[in-house]
């Protein structure tokens, strides 16, 4: 439970601390498959290329197919990584050998019949999300599926070696893979390509904080931090996040963690199974609200080390990594998370009860001011991800609902049946450590199996009340609020003219682009929805008079409800009028509070459920 800086902790120190298991490996499962090796260099990183060369073992066969992921675990897009890989070749038995394209992520190679090729490859590497490389001048970001050629059609679990060659300023590598047992600096030892996709690697010279938690140790390694970031009170809050999940799920399913925190003004996070990468500004630790909201991301993240990386869908495991997996239950595997990570932060004392309560008022309004949640189901809503979560457009709010938001929602909303159906006896807790002891081996789960395992907790069928939440577009019922000593807070009905168009931050459907003023999304049950205004119309003029951006928020209020108003829009250079009625806006009524009314037992269970 000791905190202590390890600033440039060298690799050496860490093969040391944490010795490889692979000469237990070797001694018990002798017939392990040969390792695909791989030595990773980045001799001009400012041009954001890391170059790849790959001994990979032929078993003698004249040709061998390679292949690339097309996606990666935990983020349901098909990414097409095989569009950054340049120059391929191959050399085997001192010849050059052809290497063809045979799929847009498959290489086939001719061997000549000697027992390994060496296969070398360039990766450009500059799209900074959690999921893709960004190799740059002083660090660099390295996502196994984005990265790593592996043998196509591999039957057996089959080692992958990674040994990296850092430029001379370069002096750390971290990573969730273990080191090689040799205690060559930069090596790391996965037992299956599973494992490689999923410990990314970041490489340069990040601050290193080391702390253990049961005895286990963990590490948060923040890439950029630029005399803003504060590091020390970071690892302090990040300690009592694991701390508190430690609690929550009996114990830690992992030998050691590392916690990848970007501070490059990127944003998300990616989970893993003994590691997550997250993004962040490097503002964040600076004012209170953006460091709740990454604290709230660092746990959110953590959380899924258990939920989805163990306990999990069915279908998510074994991989297939060339096409999409579909599933229905992310609802459980992102909104209970949402729901986890916010109460959970609580529970470590990294967040008041206040904030956590403030977060799950905005989800609750997020899903209720959304058209879509009247158009798709939340497991309608999961096994879409892959075409739409992705890729949202300007219909998206009006066609789709985030399993996330309606599923934190949901996970919330259980919370209560549960609690209510057994006196406060048992809770959403109670279901998921449940959930993990039956699946989180080599099984994972259908909905069909989440729920009754739900109703078992319960006590009670709740099947009626998952089909509604989870089958149909149905609203959910927020009837048992007061049960637990909250309300939503009453609200003053506005009288003011609402078009359904906003400047407002966040949730602006309106932009200022160079003082033009430009529709961003229309919402279907809005009065320009009714009108007929589209998505990049330029509002020029309302009521007969100019508006620019900076007026539009006033000048709306010149008008009434109920009155017909001219709007003069342009669309594609061609001038239109249009008329739109202002209705007043619907309340948003959706800001969670404590009862003033509540009974005493109410109170107590609102204390009991809150509880830092
Ligand atoms: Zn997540």
């Amino acid at each position: 439970m000791s905190l202590r800086l390890v600033l440039r902790l060298p690799p050496l120190i860490l093969a040391m601390s944490f010795p490889s298991d692979a000469a237990a490996q070797a001694r018990q499962a002798p017939a392990a498959p040969e390792p695909i090796r791989y030595t990773l260099s980045f001799p001009a990183p400012q041009t954001h290329y890391v170059d790849v060369e790959a001994t990979v073992p032929t078993r003698g066969r004249p040709q061998i197919d390679l292949e690339m992921a097309v996606w990666t675990p935990g983020s349901y897009l098909v990414r097409e990584y095989s569009r950054h890989v340049d120059e391929a070749t191959a050399m085997a038995g001192g010849q050059a050998r052809p290497v063809e394209k045979t799929a847009k992520n498959r290489w086939r190679v001719q061997t000549g019949g000697a027992p390994t090729v060496t296969v070398r490859y360039r990766v450009y590497g500059r799209e900074m999300t959690v999921r893709t490389n960004f190799i740059e001048s002083d660090f660099a970001l390295i996502n196994g599926a984005a990265t790593f050629l592996t043998l196509a059609d591999d039957t057996t679990p089959r080692p992958h070696e990674v040994t990296l060659t850092l430029p001379a300023a370069w002096k750390t590598t971290m990573t969730g893979l273990q080191a090689t047992a040799g205690g060559v600096a930069h090596q790391y030892r996965a037992a299956d390509f599973d494992t490689l996709v999923d410990s990314p690697i970041v490489a340069g010279n990040p601050a290193v904080y080391e702390f253990t938690v049961k005895g286990t140790p963990h590490f948060l390694v923040n890439v950029g931090e630029g005399g803003v970031w504060d590091g020390q009170k970071s690892a302090v809050d990040v300690q009592k996040i694991v701390e508190a999940q430690a609690v929550f799920w009996g114990g830690l399913p992992y030998d050691r963690y590392v916690f990848i925190n970007m501070i490059t003004e990127g944003t998300g996070g990616l989970e893993h199974k003994n590691s997550t990468v997250l993004m962040t500004s490097r503002w964040r630790t600076r004012a209170r609200r953006g460091y709740v909201d990454w604290l709230s991301l660092v746990s959110h993240e953590f959380f899924h080390t258990w939920n989805v990386k163990r306990l999990r869908p069915v279908e998510l495991g074994p991989f297939e990594y060339e096409r999409e997996n579909y599933t229905k239950t992310l609802w459980v595997a992102e909104g209970f998370s949402d729901y986890y990570g916010d109460l959970l932060a609580v529970r470590a004392g990294v967040m008041t009860p206040e904030e956590s309560l403030g977060s799950l008022s905005e989800m609750i309004a997020s899903l209720q001011t959304t058209p879509g949640r009247l158009a798709q189901s939340v497991e309608d809503a999961s096994f879409d991800a892959w075409v739409r979560y992705y890729r949202p457009d300007e219909n998206t709010p009006n066609s789709t609902i985030s399993y996330y938001t309606k599923g934190g929602v949901i996970a919330f909303l259980l919370d209560i049946e549960i609690r209510k159906a057994t006196n406060n006896a048992r809770s959403l807790d109670d279901l998921m450590t449940q959930a993990y002891a039956h699946y989180s081996a080599a099984k994972g789960f259908t909905s069909g199996e989440f729920r009754a395992l739900a109703s078992e907790v319960a006590g009670i069928d709740l099947s009626a009340w998952f089909q509604t939440a989870l089958d149909t577009t149905d609203e959910l019922a927020y009837d048992d609020l007061s049960w637990l000593g909250l309300r939503f807070k009453p609200e003053v009905a506005s009288t003011k003219a609402w078009v359904g168009l906003t400047t407002a931050m966040p949730g602006a459907t309106l932009r200022n682009d160079n003082g033009r003023l430009v529709v961003v999304q229309v919402r279907r049950g809005t009065p320009v929805f009714d009108a007929g205004v589209n998505a990049e119309d330029e509002i020029l003029a309302i009521g007969g008079y100019r508006v620019r951006p900076d007026q539009w928020e006033a000048r709306l209020e010149a008008f009434r409800p109920g009155e017909k108003v001219p709007l003069l829009v342009a669309r594609r250079e061609r001038v239109l009028t249009l008329e739109v009625t202002p209705a007043t806006e619907p309340p948003r009524a959706w800001r969670l509070e404590p009862d003033p009314a509540a009974v005493d037992a109410a109170k107590a269970r609102l204390a009991g459920w809150l509880r830092p």
